[in-house]
């Protein structure tokens, strides 16, 4: 929000219409600000009601009013709707909208509404058409991928292996994950696949089971350790990437020994480590026992340490073995070098 001061220079002296989206257009504390502080913004809309962008935009240039259009946060889904792709080989697909579980940390359930899943037929036909204009990787994205629910008993498992039927596309991948959602039927279609990919994003947020309890993510340290067990076991080549949270309101030092803990017993290949800031509007935020921003960092460079060091080791079983990888060209800095974008 700090830069929306630079879209007042673009607009001045030119007939141009400003309209600001997202998700963060759902929360009432953040529009009310672009309201107040922002008087050149024209539009305002939500996640849910893209669509009618042009609509508005085609109010504003007939009518010359401002446009706040943001409408019930749990809204239809609407197909059709072009995607600009950033590379023509790996793409995502979203195949649900919103969530269910109030993580306490978590602004998404207020701002994205509840689980909606799109149609298995439209997601298909996506990913049949991306395979057809040579697209070889997707993604399937959603807050809680595991439990989509296309109807008539079509659960996650069913589409994983829908699309592991889609002739063109070599590699799947899926995030995010929740842990307590993960079930077997999901780890055997992963097992018989050829193409769904061994590295498994399975979020972590915290090692400590009272942390857990406290954001609301509704499994112990203990079940979160078993299925990483129960996954290896059924797929002995899985390896894991996750989600790490630091500093979480009431965490303590032997709290987060807990996590450093799990990091070591699963040996992730990748973490994607975020200190715990608050966000309006949340549980989390009105906690009272906030972790100092000096005990955070400290514990974010201890946990970025003890990764480094793991990742070094781990990285020793890839040598001299032929691995599968996708990538899209040529470096840019280094003409012998192939690369991938993301
Ligand atoms: S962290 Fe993920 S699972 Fe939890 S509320 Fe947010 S989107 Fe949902």
């Amino acid at each position: 929000m700090e830069n929306y001061g630079e879209l007042k220079k673009i607009k001045e002296n030119k007939d141009i219409i400003i309209a600001i989206g997202g998700c963060m257009m759902q929360e009432e504390h953040i529009t009310n600000k672009i309201k107040k502080s922002y008087s050149f913004v024209n539009v305002i809309f939500g996640t849910h009601t893209l669509h009618k962008l042009p609509e508005d935009i085609y109010k504003i240039i007939i009518n010359k009013k401002k446009i706040k259009d943001i409408i019930d946060i749990d809204g239809e889904i609407y197909e059709g709707i072009p995607v600009k792709r950033s590379n023509n080989k790996q793409a995502s697909v979203t195949i649900m909208y919103g969530c269910n579980n109030f993580c306490s940390y978590c602004i998404v359930p207020y701002v994205r509404g509840r689980e909606r899943s799109r149609k298995p037929e439209d997601i298909l036909k996506e990913i049949e058409d991306l395979a057809k204009e040579g697209y070889k990787e997707v993604t399937l994205l959603g807050q809680n991928v595991n439990s989509y629910n296309g109807g008539n008993n079509y659960k996650f498992s069913n589409l994983l292996k829908d699309v592991d039927k889609i002739e063109g596309i070599e590699i799947i991948r899926f995030v995010s994950p929740h842990p307590k959602d993960f079930t077997d039927d999901v780890i055997n279609v992963i097992k018989t696949s050829k193409k769904i990919s061994r590295l498994i994003h399975v979020p972590l947020q915290a090692g400590s089971t009272n942390v857990l309890k406290a954001m609301n993510r509704k499994y112990t340290k203990e079940q979160y350790l078993s299925l990483i067990d129960r996954i290896k076991s059924q797929i002995p080549d899985a390896v894991f990437s996750t989600d790490i949270i630091v500093g979480f309101p009431g965490e303590t030092e032997e709290d987060f020994e807990d996590t450093l803990d799990v990091v070591r017993k699963v040996n992730y290949e990748q973490i994607f480590m975020f200190i715990y800031s608050r966000r309006v509007g949340t549980l989390a935020d009105k906690m009272k026992n906030q972790v100092s921003e000096e005990i955070k960092h400290k514990r974010f460079n201890r946990l970025k340490e003890l990764f480094e060091e793991n990742i070094e080791k781990n990285n020793q079983k890839y040598i001299g073995t032929v691995q599968k990888i996708l990538v899209e060209g040529y470096s840019k800095n280094n003409s012998n070098m192939l690369t991938r974008k993301n």
